[in-house]
């Protein structure tokens, strides 16, 4: 059976979660092989044949933490050449598309981005994308080389499937582009507690109708008694209500949790881009025509200041 490569994305071996996605996806294609790079990349290999990984590749060297993405598109592309897979995925990041799109140009193979699906077709994988806000799904396949595709979170649901999962050394030459960019500084970011945005089992968004930084605290307490993530409209991104990092959206995040909240927030087609895959979605507004209640599974119309501190008070009442 053909072997499809993984690009594992972990935090000193402790694998997150799109990467399980991503083995998810793989066996459709074919057996998965994982690459591991970096502090704790062998730690990463029971997590890894759980989820369907029958071999996992594994590498460490200060290269990979000390300068950007080159020495980590080196050791995919050993791995390409020791494996001569069927195709490679790489979790949808940021840094997952650099380092995907560096190894397509350098393997003179053609690049998917951005897939929210991927099934296997006679002529190799055919991936599906959210095109135009989600006003259009396409379905493509690489017609040159080997398939270099990148896939979003949520695309896919994580599923046990023990495999072998045989960690082997991989061997690692640095090309001369690899200590090209080095790392100078690293602030981590400060810990809310709260889940990753992208991972997190129930989202709770406030929009411009929270009108101010200061009462984001009600939005964030809810998120809180529900054990969410906070996500924001770019409206209340724009404001400077709220971090960046937490915009959902076009241009944001795209979500897709059991549960997503969103208050105050009119439900804009870019919004709807990043959360209207949500299995449960929730509205509270105070405007009964807003475009987000089209899209709604329970809507409440009433003022977010008067109704979410009362949900607030009533899953606390509930759990304790
Ligand atoms: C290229 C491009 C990319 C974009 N990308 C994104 C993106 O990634 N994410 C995103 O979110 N937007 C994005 N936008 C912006 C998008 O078009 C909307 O402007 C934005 O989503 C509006 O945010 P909002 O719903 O919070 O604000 P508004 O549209 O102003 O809606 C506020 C809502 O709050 C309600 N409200 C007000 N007060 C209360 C109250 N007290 N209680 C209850 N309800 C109340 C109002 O009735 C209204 O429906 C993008 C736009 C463009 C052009």
């Amino acid at each position: 059976m053909a072997e499809i490569l993984v690009y594992v994305d972990h935090v000193d071996g402790a694998v997150r979660k799109p990467t399980l996605e991503l083995l998810t996806l793989a066996r459709r294609l074919g057996e998965p092989v994982a690459v591991a790079l970096g502090n704790g990349a062998a730690d990463t290999a029971a997590s890894l044949a759980e989820h369907g990984a029958t071999r996992v590749l594994t590498a460490d060297a200060p290269e990979f933490a000390e300068y950007l993405v080159v020495p980590k598109v080196d050791a995919l592309q050993a791995a390409y050449e020791a494996v001569s897979p069927a195709a490679v995925l790489v979790p949808s990041s940021a840094e997952g598309k650099e380092i995907a799109a560096r190894l397509a140009v350098r393997i003179g193979s053609g690049i998917i981005t951005d897939a929210v699906d991927l099934e296997a077709g006679d002529e190799g994988p055919v991936a599906t994308q959210s095109a135009f806000a989600a006003s259009f799904t396409t379905k493509s396949r690489v017609s040159k080389g080997t398939p270099v595709i990148t896939v979003k979170p949520n695309s896919a649901p994580v599923e046990a499937a023990p495999a072998a999962g045989a960690v082997e050394t991989l061997a690692v030459t640095f090309s001369a582009q690899a200590t090209g960019t080095k790392v100078t500084a690293r602030t981590p970011r400060e810990s809310t507690g709260r889940p990753e945005l992208t991972e997190a089992a129930i989202v709770v968004s406030g929009g411009r109708g929270v009108n101010g930084a200061e009462n984001f605290g009600i939005i964030e307490a809810l998120a809180d008694s529900l054990g969410a993530a906070v996500g924001a409209s770019r409206a209340a991104v724009d404001a400077g209500w709220y971090p960046h990092s937490n915009q959902v959206g076009q241009t944001g995040k795209s979500v897709s949790p059991q549960l997503y909240i969103a208050s105050g927030i009119s439900g804009a087609i870019q919004h709807r881009a990043g959360m209207q895959t949500s299995k449960t979605i929730v509205a509270i507004n105070k405007d009964a025509e807003a475009p987000i209640f089209d899209l709604v599974d329970y809507g409440v119309v009433g003022d977010l200041f008067d109704v979410v501190p009362q949900l607030t008070e009533e899953v606390r009442t509930r759990k304790s």
